[in-house]
């Protein structure tokens, strides 16, 4: 898929002929949806990016990165900022090597300074990346994971960018790992096909939901064919300890209940508070305490055992993920397919996770994140990892209607996807309503505040004569 080159060296062919973005928000912290011990009142959001070409096919290609409301704005003016590496680029080339794209992009040397490799200015990149790839596996007719998993090892490798981390993963490391997940894989694509791939829920256990709640959705979730279910932690311990007994009687002692805290511990505490909650049998504590720490992480997986420590989904990039499995800090590993680099810098990090023999259960929820990591997951399990053994992708029942092609869960497994892409379309009548602050939503709900704001002043203004 060359471009073709005039006598004047110019590639003809398709080109980046426009890149849209968009702030997208979503209302959810009304419905308490998505509430933990550290976001309280979350606004799931998308900053948006669509990737046209001028090729005849009129395919597009969309990615995002997930925010929970306020620097939506933020992000959406960092994937602006990479426009220049975009525009007029070679369609075919793109789709051929969406990883020089990403090269480029976490090389550009002013940007860089932003990182280098992490928070805003990566995500940005991360949802620019994903849309090359979602471009690339459209144009190409396969579902991502299957794009992946037909892919030759050679040329997956040609993709992960190994800079800081091939102290501990070589590309002959990597060629070998792929090379041997490839054996069976025919097999094993047709039981994805069959059977789907294991998932769990998080819609029980957010803070917000009361106990009559959390014990209706816990139920529902086994009922459903979960076999795990994660509640959030980490606010008040007393709640805590209700809490996991009320799920714990719903669900019978052979569910597994993860518990997350988001973040919310130093290490001490961390070890106090899980072993406080031990009694329950809780599976694995996530996100116990800052995702930086990664010597933090490994002393709490040595005083929680056999309660397992799990992070991931706020690991800025791969360098931190090696460390993390260089010091033996956690027991599974939890990309995240909207934060870190894109697909690229996601294969790099189910590669590491491989050549350590860590799980990776995916983070998933938010917006749109569903959607996006179960072709990660599947593709590991195709042709890498090779197995679906104590790996679950998260689930959470919010928001799937806004995409053209909505996750499907039978009997608690994500059922493989057929359509050509990253999944990672938005239905253009949602964009339309929920685009902030001028979509249909916005502009009627803020008008409607101003409305009140300015009633409640005249109000105030009556009682108050001067
Ligand atoms: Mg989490």
């Amino acid at each position: 898929m060359t471009a073709t080159v005039t006598a004047a060296g110019t590639p003809t062919g398709p080109r980046i002929t426009a890149v849209e973005t968009y702030d997208i928000r979503f209302p959810t912290s009304r419905q308490l949806d998505g509430s933990d011990a550290m976001n309280p009142d979350p606004d799931y959001s998308a900053a948006y990016v669509v990737l046209r070409t001028d090729a005849p096919d009129g395919h597009e290609g969309h990615g995002f990165t997930f925010t929970i409301g306020r620097g939506n704005d933020v992000q959406v003016a960092a994937i602006e900022a990479l426009r220049p590496h975009l525009a007029g680029r070679p369609a075919d080339e793109l789709c051929a090597d969406p990883g020089t794209l990403g090269r480029d992009l976490t090389g550009d040397s002013q940007l860089r300074w932003l990182g280098p490799e992490k928070g805003v200015m990566h995500m940005a990149i991360g949802a620019v990346v994903n849309a090359a790839w979602d471009l690339a596996a459209k144009r190409a007719g396969k579902p991502l994971w299957q794009f992946l998993a037909d892919a030759e090892p050679e040329w997956l490798v040609s993709q992960v960018d190994f800079r800081y981390i091939a102290d501990v993963l070589t590309p002959q490391d990597a060629l070998g790992l792929l090379r041997r997940g490839r054996e069976g894989r025919g097999e094993r694509e047709a039981l994805l096909r069959a059977n789907g791939y294991p998932g769990y829920t998080t819609s029980p256990g957010w803070l917000g939901y009361s106990d009559e709640k959390l014990t209706r959705l816990a139920r529902r979730a086994v009922a459903d064919g979960f076999t795990q279910i994660k509640l959030k932690v980490g606010a008040d311990l007393a709640d805590d300890i209700r809490r996991l007994r009320t799920a714990r009687a719903a669900v019978g002692p052979d569910i597994r209940i993860a518990i997350d805290a988001n973040q919310r511990w130093n290490v001490g505490e961390a070890v106090d508070w899980t072993r406080a909650l031990a009694e329950f049998d809780p599976y694995w504590i996530e996100e116990p305490t800052s995702p930086d720490d990664v010597l933090g992480h490994a002393e709490i997986r040595k005083a929680v055992a056999p309660v397992k420590v799990a992070t991931g989904e706020h690991v800025q990039n791969r360098i931190v993920f090696k460390q993390l499995l260089q010091a033996g800090a956690i027991d599974v590993l939890q990309i995240d397919a909207a934060r870190v680099g894109g697909v690229n810098e996601n294969l790099a990090i189910l590669l590491l996770a491989a050549k350590f023999g860590v799980p990776v259960c995916p983070h998933a929820g938010g917006v749109g994140l569903c959607e996006l990591v179960q072709h990660l997951s599947m593709f590991d399990y195709v042709a890498l990892s090779g197995t679906t053994e104590n790996r679950v992708i998260e689930y959470v029942d919010h928001l799937h209607e806004h995409f053209t092609e909505p996750v499907v869960l039978r009997g608690g497994h994500y059922a493989a996807p057929d359509a050509p892409g990253f999944s990672a379309t938005m239905r253009p009548g949602s964009i339309a309503e929920f685009t902030y602050p001028g979509g249909t939503f916005w502009a009627a709900d803020l008008a409607g505040a101003a409305a009140a704001a300015r009633a409640a002043a005249s109000a105030a203004a009556e009682e108050s004569p001067v």
